[in-house]
């Protein structure tokens, strides 16, 4: 069993991205939709996969990355980043900050879902 926990604070992405991962077996889906919440629950629960939005309403996914990346036992955690942004540059701030990868909104729900299986099962080996 591999758990991932999203943290994004608009329900309606937060409804979609759990409708695509339910479709993936054996996954634990955890979810808060501001950062605080979210990084609490990520310290207590370590994930194997962690989903962050970049614009939340209390943190930026950026600093949650950035904390976390401080901590030994998220050192090689995937942390995947959900971005609005479609700039020039923002790719590069993303993986400054930690991140392994971003997805985009709106979603490609196939390469999303295709995204998410790929990190568990490389995780699987
Ligand atoms: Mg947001």
């Amino acid at each position: 069993m591999k758990k991932i926990i999203i943290v994004e604070d608009n329900r309606k992405n937060l409804e979609l991205f759990k409708a695509v991962l339910g479709m993936i077996p054996n996954l634990e889906i955890l979810a808060k939709e501001n950062g605080k919440d979210g990084l609490e629950l990520i310290i207590s629960e370590e994930p194997d996969i962690i989903l962050l939005d970049i614009q939340l309403p209390d943190m930026k996914g950026t600093d949650i990355c950035k904390e976390l990346r401080k901590m030994e036992k998220f050192f090689h955690t995937p942390i995947i980043a959900v971005t609005s942004f479609a700039m020039k540059g923002d790719k590069a701030r993303i993986i400054e900050a930690g991140f392994n990868d971003y997805v985009s909104k709106p979603l490609n729900i196939l390469e999303f879902r295709k995204k998410i299986q790929n990190i568990i099962e490389v995780e699987a080996f």
